[in-house]
Formats: C-alpha cells, sequence, structure tokens
C-alpha cells in the first residue's frame, strides 16, 4: 500500500465484503498498519471531556488542554442535551422525588408514575396503541429481537444495521441474512430465495420473517426508502423493525421521525424502536408496536423483567422535551427547534459540497460523514480541528470499512449561523491541508 489517498481509494472495493478467512487475515493485517499509528496520537483525539457546556452543549471542554471546542460530533440534535428552561427545574425536582435509580426492576416496583407517563406519551408521538421502555437504547436492540424471533425464524438486516441489532439478531438464533446498503431489489431478491411471493405464513419454511432496518444511518447520514421497504415487506408477509434511533425527534415537520419525514403510516410499521440518547438528550430506549406485542415484551422480554428500570430524571427529562417538541410547555420553542435543525443540516451540507467534500448522506439528515477513505488521515483531521477549537468525531474500522474512514460531522438545532461558519471555515482549512476535497471542481448538488 502506498500512502497516498488516492492510491488507497481503489483497493477499498477489494476489502469490502470478501468474507473468506484469508481475506479477514488480510483485513486484520491492514488494520495493524494503519490503526496502530493512528491509536498512538494522543493528540489527535478528545480525551476526558470535563464538562459540557450551558450553551447548549454547543460547545465542550477537554481536560489535558483545557481547551473550549465547537462541538459538531454530538447526537444532541435538539440541544436538550444541556440545560433548558423547561426541561432541567423539571428534572432536578423528579431527582428529589424519586432519586437516580429505581433500584428495581419494573415489576418489582420500579415502574413509577413517570414511566406510564412517558410510554403513553411516546406511543401517542410515534402514532402506535402501546409503548414500552428500557434502561439503555443498546440493550433495547439486543434484547428485544431475541424476544420477537428465535430458532425457525429468519431475520433479514440491512448490510449497515448498527451493532446493537447485529448482536440482537445473532443472540436470538434465528437465521440471518443481509441484504445490500438500502437496496430494496436486493432485499426483495433475498426474500424470494427464501419463499414465494404470496405464500400464505403458514405454509413457508420459516415461522416469522422480520425485516430489521434504521430511519437514518448512524455511520452515513442516509435515510432508509421506507416505503419501499414496507411495499417488499407486505408483498412476502413479512414483518418490519424500524429503529429510529437517530431520525426520531429529529426528522419530520413535527419531529416524528422518517414515517413523518417520507409520508409513510406508522400503522404499516409493525415494531418501531428508538432512543432518548440523541434528540431527547436523555438515555434509554423504547419500542412501539401494537398492544399485544407491548405486553408480550413485558412480560417476557428479559431486559423488561431482569433489568432496572430507567433513571426517573432520565424518564422526566424525555417526558420534558418531548412536551417542548409537541409544544405543550405552551411555547413555540419545539417546532422551533425543528425548523432550526431542518436548516442548519441543509445549509452546512451544502456548504461542504460547494468546498470539493465527498459528502455522503441525505438532505433533512444531520448526519453529514466526510470521506476521507486513507485511515493515515485520520488523526490529522482530528488533530488539526483540535487544534482550531473544533471537535469532531473520526469514524474507522471497525464502526466503517476499513479504507473508508470518515469524519462524522453532526449537526444540533443549537449550533448558531456563527457557529456553523466557523466550523465550515476550520474544516475548509484542514480538508485543503490533508487533501482530502476530491471534487474540488464539482458544482453544488442541492
Ligand atoms: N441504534 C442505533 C442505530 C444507534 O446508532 C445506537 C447508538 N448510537 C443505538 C441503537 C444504541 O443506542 P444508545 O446509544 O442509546 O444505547
Amino acid at each position: 500500500f502506498k500512502s497516498s489517498s488516492e492510491d488507497l481509494k481503489g483497493y477499498a472495493p477489494i476489502c469490502l465484503g470478501l468474507e473468506d478467512f484469508y481475506t479477514r487475515r488480510l483485513y486484520l493485517r491492514i488494520q495493524d498498519c494503519f490503526c496502530r499509528p493512528i491509536a498512538s496520537a494522543p493528540d489527535a483525539w478528545f480525551d476526558v471531556v470535563e464538562r459540557y457546556s450551558e450553551d447548549s452543549n454547543k460547545t465542550l471542554h477537554r481536560t489535558s488542554k483545557t481547551s473550549k471546542c465547537l462541538n459538531l460530533g454530538s447526537y444532541n440534535y435538539l440541544g436538550f442535551a444541556a440545560a433548558d428552561e423547561y426541561c432541567t427545574p423539571r428534572v432536578i425536582e423528579s431527582l428529589k422525588k424519586y432519586s437516580p435509580s429505581t433500584c428495581s426492576i419494573r415489576v418489582d416496583g420500579g415502574t413509577t408514575d413517570l414511566h406510564t407517563e412517558l410510554e403513553e406519551l411516546v406511543a401517542r408521538f410515534v402514532g402506535k396503541p402501546a409503548a414500552v421502555t428500557f434502561g439503555m437504547g443498546y440493550a433495547t436492540n439486543s434484547s428485544i429481537i431475541p424476544a420477537l424471533i428465535g430458532k425457525g425464524g429468519l431475520i433479514i438486516s440491512d448490510s449497515l444495521n448498527h451493532n446493537s441489532i447485529v448482536n440482537g439478531a445473532r443472540g436470538s438464533g434465528a437465521a440471518i441474512r443481509v441484504f445490500q446498503h438500502n437496496n430494496v431489489a436486493h432485499l426483495e431478491k433475498v426474500l424470494r430465495e427464501q419463499i414465494a411471493e404470496g405464500q400464505p405464513r403458514t405454509h413457508r419454511p420459516w415461522k416469522k420473517i422480520i425485516i430489521i432496518v434504521e430511519g437514518i444511518y448512524s455511520m452515513e447520514g442516509e435515510l432508509c426508502p421506507l416505503a419501499e421497504v414496507i411495499a417488499v415487506c407486505k408483498k412476502y408477509k413479512a414483518y418490519i423493525y424500524l429503529d429510529e434511533a437517530h431520525s426520531i425527534g429529529a426528522v419530520g415537520k413535527s419531529g416524528k421521525g422518517v414515517c413523518e419525514l417520507l409520508g409513510v403510516d406508522p400503522a404499516d410499521v409493525d415494531i418501531m424502536m428508538g432512543t432518548f440518547t440523541k434528540s431527547f438528550g436523555s438515555c434509554g430506549g423504547y419500542i412501539a408496536a401494537s398492544k399485544e406485542v407491548v405486553q408480550y415484551l413485558k412480560d417476557t422480554c428479559p431486559a423488561h423483567v431482569y433489568a432496572t428500570s430507567m433513571s426517573p430524571p432520565a424518564v422526566q427529562q424525555v417526558i420534558s422535551s418531548l412536551k417542548v417538541i409537541l409544544g405543550e410547555d405552551g411555547s413555540s420553542r419545539g417546532s422551533q427547534k425543528l425548523a432550526q435543525i431542518r436548516e442548519n443540516s441543509n445549509f452546512f451540507r451544502c456548504e461542504l459540497k460547494k468546498m470539493g467534500f465527498e459528502v455522503l448522506g441525505d438532505n433533512d439528515s444531520p448526519i453529514m460523514p466526510i470521506m476521507l477513505y486513507n485511515p493515515a488521515k485520520i488523526p490529522a483531521f482530528s488533530r488539526e480541528c483540535l487544534k482550531q477549537n473544533v471537535a469532531v468525531v473520526m469514524v474507522a474500522f471497525p464502526a466503517s470499512p476499513l479504507l473508508l474512514a470518515r469524519t462524522r460531522i453532526c449537526i444540533s438545532a443549537a449550533h448558531s449561523r456563527e457557529d456553523l461558519l466557523k466550523g465550515l471555515e476550520v474544516i475548509s482549512k484542514v480538508g485543503d491541508l490533508v487533501g482530502i476535497k476530491y471534487f474540488p471542481t464539482e458544482p453544488p448538488k442541492h
């Protein structure tokens, strides 16, 4: 391997998707060459964050350098992950009333009136009959999927689904097939290999088939072609499971996620999963579905039956931020935030493209990966941004294929135009320095 990005770019397809043992060994060798120097570049990364600032988490502080950085990497899409005039006093009250933890599982004293209020609110917000919450988003996927399907079932999963989905699918004991990312024709091909079109559920080799997709893919910033996926699910009588970790609260006119954005009826999605760690500035996860499915999960899912329930102040934070989003706090701040994140995201994406960067993802998505390709450029990019007090998240193997390294910008409604312009200026300079403006002459695509 030569060190220039152009040379490395050509090798990427060779390494992707080849599963055999020798390829994997080669892959690890390459990882060794690149990731060791990357790991040993301490000045290039965030170390311990000393505090998130009071200005709606637009900034954060590093301890070793104690520099204050513009935060372009947080999932704080609506700016709720910091002191908020409506949420914070209520969260403090809930802390006094309930303490940080219920110290109990849901079925044995761990269900507060806040938990039931949140579940009703989530169900209403996403447009499903019922919802159930869990202490962790990751565990929601990894424990709910095995509760829904097991041996004799078939999971068909998008190739870029999150690790929590992959682990949930593997742990379920169901057969797993993977379809090419966002490729609905390939999804149908995979389904057709398993069952005949229109075959009744009772006459086919699988007890149950679940297709799992995400609303917005976290490493790509791309939306799921949800309407098309649903059409295929209906045709083959498969169930659909939608992970809205990055889309709920962040997209759609009133924040109701990809269904609202893409004009899909939530009734057509069997299982809606989401997390509270992004748009709502809290922690935990939820499943929204029919009353029967939710009751079944409450009765059987280990994450409900054996795990301590969501922390009450975290629950209160979600209730309060949801009320702001819904306008039930008596202000129009929710709709302003939603309009702002859309405007900020589309502005930033468009400007990056004009500069000649290769930017992944769709309009309206607050996630915008900028391709570096060459993993050796990762520490340089991050270090130079940090030197100019801009904090970005770098994505490297194994979170992305080795030779498709990228920096992933996450835009927030809390960013001001001034913040965005500063971010753009720094990224542009660093992009020149590191040599990642791959389309310097291409006209911008809007
Ligand atoms: N699903 C997706 C698509 C995610 O990106 C993540 C984490 N970012 C999770 C689930 C896990 O959620 P949490 O971080 O809230 O545990």
